[in-house]
Formats: C-alpha cells, structure tokens, sequence
C-alpha cells in the first residue's frame, strides 16, 4: 500500500471508526490506547513490571531518537505481542506512542531485527512503515467525523486536543492532513 495514497489514508480514517464501533463508541468520542490495546488483547507495561528486564536491554531494543525511547512492541511466541513503553512521557505523548505501536500492529508490521554486539537483537522498522503507522495512529486518536464534530462546535484547538486526549500537534496535524480548517480565531 502507498503511504501517501489516497486509498491508504481513506483505509485508515476507516480503521479509526471501525475500533470505535466495536468499543460501543461513537466516531466523536475520544479512544484511549489502552482501551483498544486491551481489545485487541496486548498488554502494555512499564519496564518496571518486567522482572529482571534490564532497562539497558529496552534501550537496545529501540532505535532511539533525540527524546529518547518512546515504546517497543515485543513479539512473543505463540501469544499476542507485548507492548514496553516508557513511563516518563506526559500523557498526550504517551498515547500517542501507544497508538502508534498499535498501529503497527493493525498494519502487520514486522520489524527489522538488528544485530548488535549485545546478547539481543535491536528493532527498527521500514521507514515507510514509520510513516503509515503515524498515519495510522493519528487517525485512531482522532478521527476525520470526530474532527467535523469539533470544528462544527467550533471548539479551539486545545479544546479538541484535550477531548481526543491528544496534543495540540496531533490536532493541527490531522487538520493539515485532512485539509480540514478551523474558524478564524479558534
Ligand atoms: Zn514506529
């Protein structure tokens, strides 16, 4: 599927309403990551509840980037994978990252495994990847209706953010995306 094409992102924007419908929800209404991680049966911990996971081992596991690991899904054989993510991140930023894994997930993702001279691999994913589960995870934060809904009720930005629960970013990003637009002054 072409990240950028039409086809994937209406596909997307679909995905997002249909995990809400299977919640009881409406497009509107905002979507937490655990709700759906928990439907989708994947648990989320934090390092700290891994017993004898070695944080060093979490940070070899992620491709880091300047703010530092975000979350990491882990494949465990024969049962549904787990997701790690890290505690210190404010709550908008966590569930984004959260959305994110799962997007992957919903995708079908596989990632890449690196070797490192540790006794682990490290992941990664295609970049291509990267940008369909951004794609993807915005959409499942906040959905094009749920976008109409807002601007219909002419809340501001950070009215919308603090609905979806989401930052003010992610809502000027699906707008951009989208091609949706605000009133003036909102
Ligand atoms: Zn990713």
């Amino acid at each position: 599927m072409n990240t950028t094409g039409v086809e994937f992102r209406q596909w997307c924007e679909n995905e997002a309403v249909h995990w809400r419908r299977k919640l009881g929800l409406y497009a509107y209404d905002p979507l937490p990551a655990d709700r759906l991680a928990a439907h989708l049966h994947i648990p989320l911990l934090a390092p700290d509840a891994i017993p004898d996971f070695d944080a060093t081992m979490i940070m070899a596991l992620v491709t880091t980037g300047d703010s530092g690991w975000s979350a990491v899904t882990i494949p465990v054989p024969e049962h549904s994978p787990i997701i790690i993510y890290n505690p210190s991140h404010t709550a908008v930023r966590h569930e984004a990252n959260l959305m994110h894994e799962l997007a992957h997930l919903l995708l079908g993702h596989r990632p890449i495994l690196i070797q490192t001279d540790l006794p682990i691999l490290r992941q990664s994913y295609h970049p291509e990847d990267e940008e369909q589960a951004t794609y993807l995870g915005g959409c499942l934060q906040i959905t094009r209706p749920g976008l109409d809904w807002a601007i219909g009720k002419e809340m501001p930005r950070e009215e919308i953010a603090r609905h979806f629960g989401a930052s003010a970013e992610m809502v000027q990003y699906r707008l951009n995306m989208t091609g949706r637009h605000q009133a003036p002054g909102l």
